[in-house]
């Protein structure tokens, strides 16, 4: 099986009836990677036919609710399911934080209810290389939200492909740096008006950053056809921002190999 990014959820903030809190998983025979963190992490991930167990961990974008609430959950599942070894999180140091806080308030270390867990402090530099190894190398550089975030940069060694998820994100240049070039950019598109945009992106600014990088592939994530904008407009933004590559907007349980 080669390597292919699942979406778990591609809603905004506020789930829809189709869309849950944004959160995709890097799978991979070499142990894959979960990239944010919604409630039914684990339940998801089986549905996508992915062992929980086989994670090697998760990286958390930054700390808004919608990205890392499902945490707790997702360790004391894992330690239900006898997770083997030690389950590695990954985040920049306010997102850490309050990590440890949330699971830390629900006593899961003390009750030895949770798998054994690792925490990685990420720093807020350029183009971070976080984890490598032969299947793949995930690295992080800093975007501009209205809390500390990263966007997450993935090497598939097979393919020899890259793959850019945004994170939260107004457009900014750090992101067209990170993902120039890429064969896949997943960037968020929550919002429509660019001037009132509460430190995010429109559909048509996700098309002109894809065409400016020149990647094959946009799919907007982070995305509601109830509050954002009907689908079709949306892909219509994207084009009217220039972008002329395979453009959709993801879907739960959807999957993209590089
Ligand atoms: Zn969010
Ligand atoms: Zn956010």
């Amino acid at each position: 099986m080669s390597q292919r990014v699942v979406i778990l959820g591609a809603g905004t903030a506020l789930p829809d009836r189709d869309r849950d809190n944004t959160s995709l998983v890097w799978d991979s025979p070499a142990g894959g990677l979960l990239i944010d963190c919604g409630g039914r992490a684990y339940q998801q991930l089986l549905r996508a036919d992915i062992d929980p167990k086989s994670l090697r961990g998760v990286l958390l974008t930054h700390n808004h609710t919608d990205h890392i609430y499902g945490l707790p959950a997702l360790l004391f599942h894992l330690w239900l399911a006898q997770y083997p070894g030690t389950f590695d999180v990954y985040a920049n140091t306010s997102t850490l934080s309050m990590a440890r806080r949330l699971v830390d308030a629900l006593e899961l270390e003390q009750h030895g209810q949770m798998c054994a867990t690792a925490w990685h402090e990420l720093p807020e530099t350029i183009d971070h290389q976080v984890l490598t190894i032969d299947a793949y190398t995930i690295s992080t550089t800093p975007v501009r939200h209205s809390r500390p975030t990263l966007a997450v940069k993935i090497v598939d060694h097979e393919r020899q492909q890259t793959l850019v998820y945004s994170a939260d994100t107004e457009p900014c240049s750090e992101l067209e740096q990170f993902a120039q070039g890429a064969h896949t950019l997943i960037h968020e598109a929550t919002v429509t008006d660019p001037v009132n945009n509460y430190t995010h992106t429109t559909p048509r600014q996700a098309g002109e950053i894809a065409a400016r990088c020149g990647v094959r592939r946009l799919a907007l994530i982070h995305f509601s056809a109830e509050y954002t904008e009907p689908e079709e407009q949306a892909i219509a933004e994207v084009r009217a921002g220039g972008f002329t590559g395979d453009a959709s907007v993801a879907r739960e349980l959807e999957s993209y190999s590089l």
